[in-house]
């Protein structure tokens, strides 16, 4: 019989798979795809993961070198998880070695049994008391016996410290019998009575509409696009369809942007059910994440709720996939595998045949398309539940106001009157530091970074100038590096300094930063917020991180400092950004009894686009920008594949782009390729950053096929350009920044 070749996926950029010989003494029959292998690679070992077992391979037998050793005897990669792999390796015209690395915890990858870690569980033995003789003059193993006796379920060992329990006094109630220990896999279900650990709320008429909606589609493949305004109680209808999933014993699987993961979301979640919930975010460590995706692997957690990278959690049973926040940049790989969680969550629904629930305030371009074009239901949620009232918007045309640290005088007014009334403000400004740049009066020099097309930003606080693209770091000079006079001065405001303005403005009120520097300690951000809580009038300066997810019911005014760069910008979806921004940053206001006011500051009052979002609202203005979108030929209307690349030399990125670009002429002459244009290449926007020049080359299809039959003949060439050595290169399907 000839011999078993195994072909693997290898964590390699390489775009093909890796022959090798069965190990040894491994029988046939348990060598399936999904399972890990590993292998010797040059001069390493690394872990492959086996895609196909055939029996002929282009490597000359000599040089075929058996795998060393077979890792799972059960393939830890369930065959639908594969299965997106490959597809997602597919479209994103990716190596499958290397997409398999990026959706699998780093544990596996690095070969550690796909096993739950067994845990020691700390128990009481029947009839052990507190009141032992033997432990009169025990103090602390006494209290420790106390303190175990009050969980009936026992207490896992990596609880200890939490509990404050001595390991000391615990191992000499052991030996004195008192307690004993067991080890075992997983808590089991804590269960009394049914899913619900506190009662639902009932539904209003635009929620029960959406939920009998969404529900009547269970059991198959359903998109529906839950489109309601903030406070809209989107999430009471998630928490509702995830209880009839529980019921019919499924899983749900609920992805959250990157920054709402926060002790508040979890703990609805956490409050609403008895069940196992499994965590798989940036903070959770390696084991943890492994517990976690195997627990959902197995039918052992009920619902898994994740940030991006949960998209590729193997479930057992699977009922119900939700994506919160559906147009959150956050979904969006931005390195290495450039996926859309999004995207892929629908592929994936459609593969496992899955109810999928998209929800969003402010919904993408792209998603509210889809349901225009029928391919999602439209559901929508108008009324803030429990009674509270939209807020109000104003524009406020700056053209002619002097600004003291980007505040108008009007706006002052305006703050003034909110906190002498006992309200809080909140000011949005999307620019961390003190200021943007930092200016030489007498020669207009500017805190240039040196490695960087890109401004040097003034952080007063720690003073530093710091590069935000890539990270450099300087302190500011004292005397101009250009002139050597003195007159330096801060030009611009970020949040750093709006925070300076206003807490001398407002003497009497607190004004609280909540930025990525002020939170960045531990415990800080829940610090603050308990500060807002307490509701006494304050002024909330910070950027984005203020828009997403915290409810702050006692703000009333909502200042937007600035909100020209979004009509500015030469990116066409700045505007799609500004808008769902600005409609996040004001769901913030009038929450509770009284509306809320929002005040944009401007120099484009009468711009249509705004114009339309603040008076008709966000659908409005999405039905304007489709439109224009339409227009222009541009996503959704059109899709998009963006070629970059990076090299020490000036000129040489676009060089290779240039080869690249008459390959790609060449192949669509070949293979008949219609409605494809090569825009570029060009520099990218910003064109030397940290170091390096850059440019781009973006690929636009009228259709999708065609443009993915392109990308998939033209990558192998491209790979093997001879400019391709001396540059960084990759490409970006879908990209949504340009
Ligand atoms: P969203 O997710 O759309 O922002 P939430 O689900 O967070 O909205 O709901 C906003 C607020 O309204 C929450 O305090 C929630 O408890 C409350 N709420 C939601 N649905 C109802 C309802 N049917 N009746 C009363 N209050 C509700
Ligand atoms: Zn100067
Ligand atoms: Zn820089």
């Amino acid at each position: 019989m000839p011999d078993l070749i195994l072909r693997l996926a290898l964590p390699s950029p390489l775009r093909r798979l890796f022959d090798y010989l069965a190990p040894a003494d491994v029988p046939p029959s348990v060598l399936q795809p999904g399972a890990r292998l590993r292998v010797p690679f040059g001069r390493r070992e690394i872990v492959g993961v086996l895609v196909e077992v055939t029996q002929q391979s282009d490597v000359p037998p000599d040089k075929l070198k058996p795998a060393l050793e077979l890792l799972d005897s059960e393939p830890p990669l369930p065959p639908a998880l594969l299965k997106l792999c490959l597809w997602t390796a597919q479209y994103y015209q990716h190596s499958l070695g290397d997409t398999l690395s990026w959706a699998l915890p780093t544990l596996l990858r690095q070969g550690e049994p796909a096993e739950v870690r067994q845990e020691r569980i700390w128990l009481p033995v029947e009839g052990a008391r507190i009141d032992d003789p033997r432990l009169s003059r025990a103090p602390r193993q006494r209290e420790a016996l106390k303190a175990v006796l009050q969980h009936p379920q026992g207490v896992r060992h990596s609880l200890l410290s939490t509990l404050q329990l001595n390991r000391d006094s615990l191992e000499l109630l052991l030996e004195k019998n008192l307690l004993r220990t067991e080890t075992r896999r997983r808590a089991p279900r804590v269960h009394n009575g049914g899913w619900l650990a506190q009662p639902e709320l009932p539904l209003n008429a635009e929620q029960r509409a959406a939920y009998e909606a969404i529900r009547a589609g269970f059991g198959s493949f359903q998109a529906s696009l839950l489109a309601g305004v903030t406070g809209s109680g989107k999430t009471e209808v998630y928490l509702q369809l995830i209880r009839e999933t529980l019921e019919a014993g499924k899983q749900a699987l609920v992805l959250i942007p990157e920054i709402n993961l926060g002790p508040q979301t979890l703990a609805r979640f956490e409050q609403r059910f008895n069940a196992r919930i499994a965590l798989l975010h940036s903070n959770v460590n390696d084991r943890e994440r492994l517990d976690a995706w195997l627990a959902a692997r197995d039918g052992e957690a009920d619902i898994v709720i994740g940030t991006r990278s949960a998209l590729f959690t193997p479930l057992k049973n699977p009922g119900l996939i939700i994506i919160d926040e559906e147009h959150d940049a956050s979904y969006k790989q931005q390195e290495g595998l450039r996926y859309h969680a999004r995207d892929l969550a629908l592929v994936r629904a459609h593969q496992e045949n899955l109810p999928i629930v998209l929800g969003s305030a402010t919904p993408s371009l792209e998603s509210l398309h889809n349901a225009e074009a029928g391919r999602y239901g439209l559901l929508k949620l108008t009324q803030r539940a429990g009674g509270a009232q939209a807020p109000r918007f104003l524009r406020l045309d700056i053209k002619s106001l002097p600004l003291d640290s980007g505040i108008s005088g009007p706006l002052q007014q305006a703050m003034r009157q909110t906190l002498e009334a006992g309200q809080q403000v909140l000011v949005f400004l999307n620019r961390r530091g003190f200021a943007p740049t930092l200016l030489c009066h007498d020669c207009g020099w500017l805190s240039q970074c040196p490695r960087c097309d890109a401004r040097m930003t003034l952080h007063q606080r720690h003073n530093e100038l710091r590069c935000h693209h890539c990270g450099h770091v300087e302190r500011p000079p004292r005397n101009c590096p250009s002139c050597n006079h003195v007159d330096l001065r801060p030009v611009g405001a970020g949040t750093e300094r709006a925070e300076e303005r206003l807490s001398i403005l407002f003497p009497d009120y607190p004004v609280l930063r909540i930025d990525r520097d002020s939170t960045s300690r531990k415990g800080a951000i829940e610090e603050l917020l308990s500060t807002i809580n307490r509701g006494e009038p304050c002024v909330l300066v910070g950027t984005q991180m203020l828009a997403k997810g915290h409810h702050f019911p006692r703000v009333t005014l909502v200042a937007i400092l600035d909100a020209d760069g979004g009509l500015f910008s030469a990116d066409f979806r700045a505007p799609e950004r500004m808008a769902q921004l600005i409609v996040q940053v004001a769901g913030r206001a009038g929450r509770a009894e009284e509306a809320g006011k929002v005040i944009i500051q401007t120099h484009l009052a009468e711009h249509p686009l705004l114009v339309q979002l603040t008076e008709q609202g966000y659908f409005a203005f999405a039905e304007q920008a489709l439109s224009e979108r339409r227009a222009a030929g541009l996503p959704p209307f059109s899709h998009l594949a963006l070629l970059r690349a990076e090299a020490h030399k000036p000129g040489q990125a676009e060089d290779f782009l240039d080869q690249a670009y008459l390959q790609a002429e060449q192949l669509m002459d070949e293979l008949g390729l219609q409605g494809i244009e090569l825009l570029g290449p060009v520099p990218a926007p910003m064109e030397r950053r940290a170091g390096r020049y850059r440019a781009q080359l973006l690929i636009q299809g009228s259709a999708r096929v065609p443009l993915h039959r392109l990308l998939h003949a033209w990558l192998p060439y491209v790979e093997t350009l001879p400019g391709s050595r001396s540059v960084r290169w990759s490409l970006d399907i879908d990209p949504i920044d340009l």
